[in-house]
């Protein structure tokens, strides 16, 4: 399955300006292919390819609820009752910038910033607790 990308040109002209500092090429995803039992892979404009497998992505959730639990020092997968295996239902675009993933577990309330994808796979620690990354955008 893959989450359809609007060609840029869409997101340039149809822009309202809401996200501070626009889109930046390495940070625009070109191909977004989400492998429901595997993970993610996106391959961002500059041509390079970050991949990021289920649980990584599950135990980093952006949302307040998860990072929430990471802050108190407790895994934020898996809790208990959590289906196994882990397994990603849907996805869809959040605007240009981020991806919803929806869990078998039915989470589905973080949202991934593609610019923290791509840093994150460049080694930073793009979700951590203290990020100010996650789904409220403040
Ligand atoms: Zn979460």
């Amino acid at each position: 399955m893959t989450a359809p990308v609007p060609p840029r040109p869409e997101y340039l002209t149809g822009a309202r300006g809401c996200q501070a500092g626009g889109v930046d090429e390495r940070y625009e995803p070109r191909l977004i292919d989400i492998a429901q039992d595997a993970g993610v892979t996106i391959t961002f404009h500059d041509g390079h390819v970050a991949r990021f497998d289920l649980e990584r992505l599950r135990r980093g959730c952006p949302c307040a609820m998860c990072r929430g639990l990471r802050d108190r020092g407790e895994d934020a997968w898996p809790r208990p009752g959590s289906p196994r295996p882990l397994r990603i239902e849907d996805a869809h675009r959040h605007g240009a910038w981020g991806i919803v993933l929806v869990w078998n577990d039915r989470h589905d309330t973080g949202i991934f910033p593609f610019r923290s994808l791509r840093e994150w796979d460049e080694g930073g620690d793009a979700f951590a607790p203290d990020s100010g990354l996650g789904g409220s955008e403040a």
